[in-house]
């Protein structure tokens, strides 16, 4: 399981997740899908640790546990997935 960051924090970054995040797995960024832009920050699936400091930090609501992101916001568990893929990817 991890954390999935969702609709609310596009525009808003506020970035106190960054700031509490105990292994640093939120990155803020870009991410373009079907012609649709994403400007916001994105948590890493596979270095989220689960503490769960990010989802109350977050002044927008923005960060559900993957098993209880809403359904309107289901396409964010990808996003965050692809986008964090992608980006070790690129540091590689
Ligand atoms: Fe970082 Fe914890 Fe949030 Fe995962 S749940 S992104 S480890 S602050």
């Amino acid at each position: 399981m991890a954390y999935v960051i969702a609709e609310p924090c596009i525009g808003i970054k506020d970035k106190g997740c960054v700031a509490i995040c105990p292994v640093d797995c939120i990155h803020e960024g870009v991410y373009e899908q079907n012609g649709t832009t994403y400007d916001m920050l994105f948590i890493d699936p596979a270095e989220c640790i689960c503490c769960g400091l990010c989802e109350t930090e977050c002044p927008v609501g923005a960060i559900f546990l993957d098993v209880d992101v809403p359904e309107r916001f289901q396409p964010f568990v990808e996003i965050n997935a692809d986008f964090t893929r992608r980006l070790r990817l690129a540091r590689q």
